[in-house]
């Protein structure tokens, strides 16, 4: 049986030309400078993003743990969304690692957090306070479907961080799906925040790795954090070839899984046991629930799904799913995920 994965996009394989680019890569010692393939990386993602420079890491969760941590001394506070992937899927690195106090405020439904809620967030000058020095962004902003953060929005975090002296970061995880939705380039998208994080290793479809990007003295700081957290790799050209790879020939076609995200929905919303949430899927991301007089549970029909007919969902609550549209997804696997839910459920 072969399994049509919508768990995640984290699941995606690396392509052939991934796999042969990484079998040619030259290497080096990337903790003396020396992986050629990993300066490369570095180098066109910075180009790409518009930033002096580019750190190649392990994982988005180092990239933002790192910038948290360049940006804010212990005690000092970073504002952001309690939906943001940073509070809620980061293990508190932020506060167990760098003792950096989170100051969380509503994400609204359209993923931004508001102006408001951020200068009201913003601590005086008293001792009795934490110092605020950092406020983070996501884009897309997973845990509200998926949603694209708009360029006019962006430019006023921006210039309102500027005014009150605060630096921006960005968790940039799935940056380049919110430039395909959206009729800003990824460097666009980029250009108000002083460090951003991006994923080679979701839609993008690389085995490993996210890059950093910001000026040369931000990433020099981030290059010693690196150090600090055990993320200085070696021969690690070998995964940076891929993430070339993605950045070349992967970011153009982000909008096929978006257009194949809408395909889904529909479909799904015709199926009567299936409530879509409203808007989705805003990328490459449909969330969706059970209605009422379905009797079985979220987890039976993610049983069922993946038994029967090789189908694997994300569950997100007891009767809701999300499912994430990637490169491995083509249009037949939509067409049998289709069918298998009103199979299922019609
Ligand atoms: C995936 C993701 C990250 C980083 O995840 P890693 O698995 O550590 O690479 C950060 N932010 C968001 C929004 C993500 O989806």
């Amino acid at each position: 049986m072969t399994i049509i994965d919508l768990r995640s996009d984290t699941v995606t394989q690396p392509t052939p030309a991934m796999r042969e680019a990484m079998a040619k890569a030259n290497v080096g010692d990337d903790v003396y400078g020396e992986d050629s393939t990993v300066n490369q990386l570095q180098e066109l993602a910075a180009e790409i993003l518009g930033k002096d420079a580019g750190l190649f890491l392990p994982s988005g969760t180092m990239g933002n743990l790192i910038s948290v941590l360049a940006h804010c001394g212990r005690g000092d506070e970073v504002i952001l969304g309690n939906q943001a992937h940073i509070f809620r899927y980061e293990a508190g690195g932020i506060s167990a690692l760098g003792g950096v106090h989170s100051h969380q405020i509503p994400n609204q439904k359209n993923g931004t957090l508001l102006l408001e809620d951020i200068e009201e967030a913003i601590r005086w000058d008293d001792p009795h306070e934490p110092v605020t020095r950092l406020i983070a962004l996501e884009n897309t902003q997973n845990k509200c479907g998926g949603i694209v953060l708009s360029q006019d929005y962006i430019d006023q975090v921006g210039d309102f961080a500027k005014e009150r002296g605060l630096a921006l970061h960005l968790d940039g995880a799935r940056l380049f799906n919110a430039a395909a939705a959206s009729t800003s380039s990824a460097q666009e998208l980029a250009s108000p925040f002083d460090s951003l994080t991006f994923c080679l290793s979701k839609g993008l479809s690389a085995p490993v790795g996210s890059v950093l990007c910001g000026s040369r003295d931000f990433i020099k700081k981030a290059h010693r954090l690196r150090k600090q957290l055990g993320g200085g790799m070696r021969q690690a050209g070998i995964l940076a070839a891929a993430g070339i790879v993605a950045l070349e020939e992967m970011v153009d076609r982000l909008g096929e899984d978006h257009l194949r995200a809408r395909k889904l929905a529909k479909g799904l919303a015709s199926v009567p046991g299936l409530i879509l949430d409203e808007g989705t899927p805003y990328t490459n991301m449909i969330f969706m629930s059970l209605a009422e007089h379905i009797e079985y549970s979220g987890e039976k029909i993610e049983a069922h799904l993946r038994e029967k007919y090789g189908i694997r969902v994300g569950l997100t609550g007891p009767r809701s799913f999300r499912l994430v549209l990637h490169y491995w997804i083509n249009d037949e696997d939509v067409e049998k995920t289709i069918d298998a839910f009103k199979k299922l459920l019609g």
